[in-house]
């Protein structure tokens, strides 16, 4: 480490250990995990956009916008906050971000889906307190997909995190994961339905995954989307189809993608369904 980094970093971590805390400035700490690791310094060293701090937080609190978030929120490109980190990490409060938003609208209800999602937030941190970090790891409930918990794979294909499953979408979502640490939930949604539909994976080992790169990686929120998704914590499993996602990414996955019109997304979802489910019941 050369000198002038090291003096940067504060000596007197509170925690004790072995890697400094505190940095002069974002500069110094990208310096100096460049030095530390330098095998993500060659991935292109850059750091994840979003900054810690509550100056950080503040910045991004006063950018909300709750009606363009209700109007745009499943596109891709939509109005999302980018709060989760934040929220996840304590640095701000659910019930601060319903105070701004309701203070930005003339009524209530124009806020509603910002609300909407920052109770579901609350909602999975409630359950988390009664079930605990096991229970966040077990299936509630058996998958509703025809399939027992015993036909599902244990382990993540590894050419899913790498990005080299030959899908245009799927890649760049892994890519996106790894590089950005977040994903936007639509994305999070069409990853976690294929891991667990399309290759018939364990919702485990994706939330596995996923926790490994997320900045608001939380055993709560992610542990039980991941079972919402693969329907052992909800009434059924939640799939999409090339159509869906075209619209919410405006297509620029699928103008670029080698199998377009044949991928495993396309079809009717009565079609998918009856493809990924074939031993469920008619009454599913
Ligand atoms: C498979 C999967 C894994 C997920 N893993 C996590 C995770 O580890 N940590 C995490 O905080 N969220 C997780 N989510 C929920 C959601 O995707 C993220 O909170 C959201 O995308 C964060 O981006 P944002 O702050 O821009 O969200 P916005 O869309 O701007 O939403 C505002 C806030 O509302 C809350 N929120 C929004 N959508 C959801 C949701 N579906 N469930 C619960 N809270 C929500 C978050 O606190 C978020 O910051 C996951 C969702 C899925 C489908």
């Amino acid at each position: 480490m050369a000198d002038g980094q090291r003096d940067a970093a504060d000596k007197s971590d509170p925690a004790g250990g072995p890697l400094p805390a505190r940095f002069a400035d974002r500069a110094a700490l990208a310096d100096f995990l460049a030095e530390a690791f330098p095998e993500a310094a060659a991935r292109d060293g850059r750091l994840a956009g979003t900054e810690g701090g509550r100056a950080a937080a503040e910045a991004c609190l006063a950018a909300v916008d709750p009606m363009a978030y209700g109007r745009t929120r499943n596109h891709l490109d939509g109005a999302v906050t980018r709060l989760s980190p934040y929220i996840r990490h304590g640095v701000l409060s659910l019930a601060e971000v319903r105070d701004r938003a309701l203070a930005l609208v003339d009524k209530p209800g124009e806020a509603r889906k910002l609300i909407f999602e920052l109770a579901w937030r609350d909602y999975w941190r409630r359950v988390y307190a009664e079930i605990g970090e096991a229970g966040v790891w077990t299936d509630r409930e058996p998958y509703k997909t025809g399939w027992a918990a015993t036909d599902y794979a244990r382990e993540l294909p590894a050419e899913i995190p790498a990005g080299e499953t030959g899908l245009v979408c799927i890649d760049s979502f892994a890519e996106e994961l790894a590089e950005t640490g977040y994903l936007h939930n639509h994305a999070r949604m069409y990853v976690a339905a294929y891991v667990v539909h399309w290759r018939r994976v364990a919702w485990q080992a994706g939330a596995a995954w996923f926790l490994l790169h997320l900045l608001d990686g939380d055993p709560a929120s992610n542990n039980l989307s991941w079972q919402w998704v693969a329907s052992t914590f909800g009434s059924k499993p939640y799939i999409w189809n090339r159509e869906n996602l075209e619209k919410y990414s405006d297509g620029r996955f699928c103008r670029v993608c080698p199998h377009y019109g044949r991928c495993p997304f396309e079809g009717s979802y009565a079609a998918l369904a009856a493809h990924l489910f074939p031993y469920r019941g008619a009454e599913a």
